[in-house]
């Protein structure tokens, strides 16, 4: 961009309503829906830090309604229903709008994900609500002025809370496919988030070693759930991140899985974050983007997210009820040349690599989520299915298009034929538990170009 432009940007920018610290003890701070458990905890420890937030929980067509009005429908599916969802809950009346500031995040990547706040400002501006102040949630230093102050304790409970989220999510998707009474994993679910926001909130439980000691209290007490022993299709989901695990997105996609019989399989939340990290740090070593300084933090950050993550993993392992996440180094080494590792717009070579991970796990059925406008996905989601098919030649995979115009009924009767080729696992007493992972370091990465970049990454 012209050093003309970006001040005409700059220019723009300073018109916007800014939120000033001061105001942070006044204002709601609104928060959009994506992981109903992964953010209701964090919002407890956004609260701790003296944000007045609410995490938004509007859904429907009405949302929906107000993200086609106010974003071009050729945009993405996740900005319409984002910036819908904000303005359905501006509109309800419920929030003083002189009092209200919105919270939307950015991933600092070359996706559109960057660029929601802009569309979302445009869009505050045309319904007449250019005066509420909006925040960026980011870890790559984008709106300086603009963002939400996130120090290290604050940073550190938020990891705590993702964590926790990502292994709720595990145990949640292996109890209630069988539960014997109908609702008790999702009373269990509800104690355990209501709790951990509260400690996180408190400023306890957040650190490795008093993590490694709920842990298995928590994994114990999902385990404890009375179930029925029977058989089941597991299917995966990936995708977009926004459509992959938000009910909004997906129409509720989980629980009409469970519904129909079968036991969804996720791929966590940190590995996402792994994912864009992952990527800061090629980003230094193929194209001397970003400074070395940068890279070398995001180095650190790296591998002390990977240390924790494993250590969750650990815990599930270690009980032995129930199958364990993927450590995210397993899942990069998975890939074995499938796809470039340059590949980084939107989910990019995540995808693949979840898709890969899943089926060598034993995970043949996958629903590969697609939301309208999004090119990437489309790339490494549905333009990965036949190289897949070729090398795993048993999997079933069925892309579902998510936009505003797409039945739900559609969605789902595509979805049921998928099933109905699936073949159900017998479920034998406990969870049956995963086969030892390879570490990065053990496996063998067949594309010597992708080995030679883990090498050198190895060493930024
Ligand atoms: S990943 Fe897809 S949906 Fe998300 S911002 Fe990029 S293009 Fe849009």
């Amino acid at each position: 961009m012209s050093q003309k432009k970006v001040k005409k940007n700059q220019a723009e920018q300073a018109t916007y309503a800014r939120f000033e610290p001061h105001m942070k003890k006044d204002y709601t701070v609104l928060l959009p829906t994506m992981l109903p458990m992964h953010f209701s905890m964090m919002e407890g420890v956004f609260r701790a830090y003296g944000y007045n937030t609410v995490l938004l929980k509007n859904t429907g067509q009405a949302v929906i309604d107000k993200g086609l009005k106010y974003v071009h429908n050729d945009t993405c599916y996740p900005a319409q229903l984002v910036i819908g969802q904000f303005l359905d809950a501006i509109e309800s009346g419920k929030y003083d709008t002189n009092k209200l500031a919105l919270v939307i995040t950015q991933t600092g990547g070359g996706c559109r994900a960057s660029n929601y706040i802009f569309l979302l400002r445009k869009a505050l501006e045309r319904a007449g609500y250019g005066h509420v102040p909006v925040l960026s949630l980011n870890f790559s230093g984008l709106e300086k002025g603009s963002s939400l102050e996130l120090s290290l304790g604050m940073i550190r409970r938020l990891v705590a809370a993702a964590l926790y989220g990502d292994l709720l999510m595990h145990l949640v998707n292996q109890c209630r496919p069988y539960e014997k009474n109908e609702g008790d994993t999702e009373r269990m679910a509800d104690k355990w988030t209501a709790y951990l926001k509260n400690e996180l909130h408190c400023g306890r439980l957040y650190k490795d070693r008093d993590m490694q000691k709920v842990y298995p209290k928590i994994i114990r007490d999902f385990a404890s759930i009375e179930v029925e022993h029977r058989s089941v299709v597991r299917v995966g989901i990936v995708g977009e991140i926004f459509v992959k695990f938000s009910p909004l997105g997906n129409n509720d996609l989980e629980k009409f899985l469970i519904h129909e019989g079968a036991e969804p399989v996720v791929p966590d939340f940190v590995g996402f974050c792994l994912y864009c990290i992952y990527d800061m740090l090629m980003d230094y070593k193929l194209y001397k983007m970003g400074g070395k300084i940068k890279a070398k933090g995001a180095e650190i950050i790296y591998h002390y997210l990977v240390r924790r993550q494993r250590r969750m993993i650990e815990a599930v392992r270690q009980e032995g009820s129930f199958n364990a996440p993927t450590p995210f180094d397993v899942t990069v080494a998975s890939l074995k040349g499938m796809i470039g590792i340059g590949m980084k717009m939107g989910e990019g070579w995540l995808l693949t690599a979840e898709m890969i991970e899943l089926i060598e796990h034993g995970v043949k059925n996958i629903v590969c989520t697609q939301p309208f406008g999004c090119l990437p996905n489309h790339i490494a989601g549905k333009g990965m299915m036949k190289p897949l098919k070729e090398k795993y030649p048993d999997v079933n995979i069925v892309a579902i298009d998510y936009d505003a115009g797409a039945t739900r009924v559609n969605q789902e009767n595509r979805i049921k034929l998928m099933l109905a080729n699936a073949t159900p696992v017998p479920f034998r007493g406990k969870h049956e538990s995963m086969p030892e992972e390879k570490t990065a370091q053990q496996a063998p990465i067949a594309e010597e170009k992708t080995e030679t970049k883990e090498k050198e990454l190895s060493k930024v």
